[in-house]
């Protein structure tokens, strides 16, 4: 065997701490041992050891329970069961709790020391695993940032200087070259969009979302929403209907992202809609959660599409979609948002008839930070 490991042997047996310890000792780990749950798990923080094996049954705090603790610390950790009653199901539980493999007792000392060894390499996959995600992860940083500011900055500089040419201020222009210049403004500010939106999504990140969490009023957000959407609508000559208590009870949550919901749903309703149509937001409030529902009747969702719209750059029947601008990115945004608060988002849709997007957003709700690192996995 290549490599020492840090090794944790958790047993109220003194003899299968001590038969542990020489047999794994003598090819050269780092053995520590501790005869009950708690002080394995006191131990396993200053020792940080690789591998841990955990008697199924201790008095006190049980091996599943070591387990489970062990697993929510650090996943990688490997946990082999020692256990005297080699039952499937009990082997079948302690897998589920994370467990790599067990070893019914009474056994030899070669016979843990083989299997300590599988679960040495089995630990070297997981860490080079977890390497390469971190790697991939910091490429796809950087790609972001390259975007961000080697494609926004010059885009939003060639915007400005169109705009200082169509403003006159850089001498007269024929209306071709006017007309022409107008289009490719339009054309560049629709990119820039694009990428505004691909970024958000692809920085987004749920933890740091809810480290601002605020009080917030849905209906306040819902008319703000309305006011900034009501020129597009007007345009369409489509009505915004805002139907809510004046009493909701306030959620937990980010303001913009929350924001960024509402725009997203109501602008669809808008841009999918027929001239005259209507889009309705009706806000009311259930047992446990606050229910959005953001409904149109324009042209709506053929079924076979219904499950595909929160996937990333999809976009239903390009001809159908040809006149109408978008990216395939805002339902995808608004799904994670959703999902950030705790909160669920279900679509319900005729053809020729409209939409219903229905967001149930739980009134408490407790973002787990502390899991990131489970999370990240
Ligand atoms: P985008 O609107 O930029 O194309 P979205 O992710 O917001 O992207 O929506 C994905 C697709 O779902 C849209 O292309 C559209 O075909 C369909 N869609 C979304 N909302 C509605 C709606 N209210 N009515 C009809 N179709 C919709």
């Amino acid at each position: 065997m290549a490599s020492k490991e840090r090794i944790l042997v958790i047993d109220d047996e003194e003899v299968i701490r001590d038969s542990c310890t020489q047999a794994l000792a003598k090819v050269g780990h780092v053995v520590k041992s501790a005869e009950n749950a708690d002080k394995g798990l006191e131990l396993l923080k200053s020792f940080d050891p690789g591998i841990v094996l955990v008697d199924l049954k201790m008095p006190g705090k049980s091996g599943i329970e070591v387990l489970e603790e062990i697993q929510a610390i650090d996943p990688n950790i490997i946990k082999i069961v020692i256990t005297g009653f080699a039952t499937v199901s009990s082997a079948i539980d302690a897998m589920k709790k994370g467990a790599y493999d067990f070893i019914p007792k009474p056994f030899t000392p070669e016979e843990i020391r083989v299997i300590v060894a599988r679960g040495l390499e089995r630990r070297q996959l997981l860490l080079e695993s977890e390497a390469l995600r971190l790697e991939q992860e910091k490429t796809r940083k950087n790609m972001i940032s390259l975007v961000s500011h080697e494609f926004r900055a010059p885009l939003a500089a060639t915007i400005q200087y169109l705009e200082v040419i169509l403003g006159g201020m850089a001498g007269d222009i024929s209306s071709e070259a006017k007309e022409m210049i107008e289009r490719c403004d339009i054309r560049l500010r629709e990119m820039l969009e694009l990428l505004g939106r691909w970024i958000s999504l692809a920085i987004f990140d749920a933890d740091k979302l809810s480290e601002n969490f605020k009080d917030i009023n849905l209906k306040d957000l819902a008319s703000e929403s309305i006011d900034v959407l009501k020129s597009m609508a007007e345009e369409k000559n489509v009505s915004l209907i805002l139907d809510s208590p004046e009493d909701l009870p306030t959620i937990k949550g980010n303001k913009v992202s929350i924001g960024e919901v509402f725009n997203n749903l109501i602008s669809n309703g808008i841009k999918y809609n027929n001239e005259g149509g209507w889009v309705k937001i009706s806000l009311s409030e259930a047992d446990d959660y606050i229910s959005v529902k953001i409904s149109d009747n324009g042209m709506g969702i053929d079924n076979e599409h219904l499950s595909k719209i929160f996937d990333e750059f999809y976009r239903v029947d390009g001809r159908r979609n040809a006149p109408v601008k978008g990216s395939g990115l805002g339902l995808s945004i608004v799904k994670k948002m959703v999902n950030a608060h705790g909160g669920t988002i279900d679509v319900e849709s005729e053809i020729g008839k409209g939409s219903v997007f229905k967001i149930d957003f739980p009134k408490t709700f407790e973002p787990e930070n502390s899991d990131k690192k489970e999370e990240d996995r």
